[in-house]
């Protein structure tokens, strides 16, 4: 079985989430499994079937060495389409109709194709996932329920594959609405189509998530435009989660992949450059932006702009979301209050012996940066013990210098650490691609949200833990800091805002 030449960026996102990690193991599972894709041609044939099956595909195909195509002979035309673009993101995967899947994803049908069969379906805003019975696929022109449950139906199979207790972890009956950002259906009233937004708006980062905002929005029933900036050209390895992309994309910008992608009514402009070169060369008075950058500091220098509106996505260890700041000044949090730095910015000695962990040695690590010499034996037992590795797995590092240790074992994904989620820290952290997915899903909504006029003048916050099943309670208000460390407190920034949007 040949895996993606992008797969050793999955089993160091793997590695992240699966408690007691071991790559063997991993790579074992992931080449036994075969998963797959049922639908009818009525499911592909509508605009939110369609959007499923090809989120679905270009979430499985980054992964999973073979890929089961089931479809009756009516819906041959998109059994090729589908075919073609697992291919396209990746060469190596095998694709078969013959034989029986342990898991799949059905979208219309009945299932039986699979061991276990997860279904999943939309209605408009709403995504819908269950491992009962068959979901109703809607006919609407609105892509999000469609794209979100994507994600969460491979969250499903995800954990069908590498986790022993996944019955415990699956979502058995799942609604959410990307519009309301609650466990229940979307209000009849909120319009699926005609959606129009006369003021400017922003994607900051063209990254994982922002790729994922970009799929969604390429497909909107929205009048408008929409500047995608970013500086990088795509690699590799992103390929691993940026579902936008194909194989040939690789050396690409991403701002100029990500506006190919559209061809609806919602217009995307380009801008390959930083953030605060497009804000400061005649994008100032951007209204909204989507903030899909990766950085702490990347989100601060997006506030300081001071758009009218933020929405922000993210990945971390714990989860995933978004957060939706409608204005800057209120009793709300603004976008630089949740991502104020706690302490002073850590040094490299720190910062090492941290991603080594070893914090307590932070003065030996201090004195073999400066000399350059190799890791003492002792201290490379010490770091197998903090980063929860075998022994043997760190013998290959004898005589390396630490700072080389640090960039090819950890940096590199070498040394891959048995984490349980929640202990890996921020910036060593690889999502898996329906996470960052996810999270530009509910981007591209906010988006749609503030297009038909919806935006409550409240900060929000939406956690989801997609390693677990979805849990109630997913968004809650967020004050702010108030502590006067932040651009909120400071009455130059509140003037500055106030008057460049006066009403
Ligand atoms: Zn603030």
């Amino acid at each position: 079985v040949s895996l993606a030449d992008y797969h050793q960026k999955s089993a160091l996102a793997a590695s992240q989430v699966l408690a007691g990690y071991d790559a063997e193991r991993f790579e074992q599972q992931l080449s036994r499994a075969t998963v797959g894709l049922s639908f009818t041609n009525e499911t592909a044939s509508t605009l939110e079937g369609n959007a499923l099956l090809d989120m679905t595909v270009r979430l499985f195909a980054r992964l999973y060495p073979r890929l089961s195509l089931k479809f009756p002979t009516a819906a041959a035309a998109h059994g090729a389409r589908l075919s073609r673009l697992a291919r396209a993101v990746n060469p190596a995967i095998e694709i078969t109709r013959e034989g029986r899947a342990d898991t799949g994803v059905v979208v219309g049908g009945d299932g039986e194709e699979f061991d276990t069969p997860f279904f999943a379906g939309s209605a408009g805003w709403d995504a819908l996932v269950s491992l009962s019975g068959a979901m109703p696929v809607g006919t609407s022109a609105n892509p999000l329920g469609a794209g979100a449950a994507a994600c969460l139906v491979a969250a499903n199979v995800f954990r069908r594959v590498f986790l022993d207790d996944w019955e415990r972890h699956a979502d058995r009956d799942l609604i959410i609405s990307t519009y309301s950002l609650t466990r229940s259906s979307t209000p009849e009233e909120v319009p699926n189509a005609g959606w129009r937004l006369d003021k400017s708006v922003a994607l900051a980062g063209v990254g994982a998530i922002g790729m994922a905002a970009a799929w969604a929005l390429a497909r909107v029933p929205m009048q408008g435009t929409v500047h995608l900036v970013d500086p990088e050209d795509i690699e590799l390895s992103n390929l691993q989660r940026y579902v936008q992309t194909t194989r040939r994309d690789v050396g690409r910008s991403k701002a100029v992949v990500a506006a190919r992608a559209f061809r609806g009514s919602l217009r995307a402009q380009s801008c390959v450059c930083s953030w605060s070169t497009f804000a400061s060369e005649g994008h100032y008075a951007t209204d909204g932006v989507l903030v899909g950058v990766d950085s702490a500091q990347a989100r601060r220098e997006v506030q300081a702009s001071l758009p009218r509106w933020i929405a922000n996505g993210w990945t971390q260890p714990g989860d995933l979301g978004l957060s939706v700041h409608p204005t800057f000044g209120g009793d709300g949090a603004c976008l630089a209050c949740l991502y104020l730095p706690d302490a002073a910015t850590k040094n490299e000695d720190e910062l090492i012996a941290d991603a080594l962990g070893i914090p307590s040695r932070v003065v030996e690590v201090r004195t073999l940066l400066h000399l350059g010499t190799p890791v003492p034996s002792d201290l490379l037992e010490l770091i197998a013990v903090g980063l929860g590795i075998p022994l043997t797995t760190i013998a290959s590092f004898a005589g390396t210098p630490i700072r080389e240790l640090y960039l090819n074992g950890v940096c590199g994904g070498a040394l891959l650490p048995s984490y349980s989620d929640g202990q890996i820290r921020r910036e060593l952290h690889v999502p898996l691609a329906h996470q960052s997915a996810l999270a530009g899903l509910l981007l591209a909504a906010t988006m749609a949200r503030v297009a038909v006029g919806a935006m409550e003048p409240v900060t929000t916050a939406t956690r989801l833990n997609v390693l677990r099943a979805i849990t109630s309670d997913l968004t809650q208000r967020v004050r702010r800091r108030g502590d006067g460390r932040c651009l909120c407190d400071d009455s130059d920034f509140l003037q500055r805002y106030v008057k460049k949007y006066p009403s």
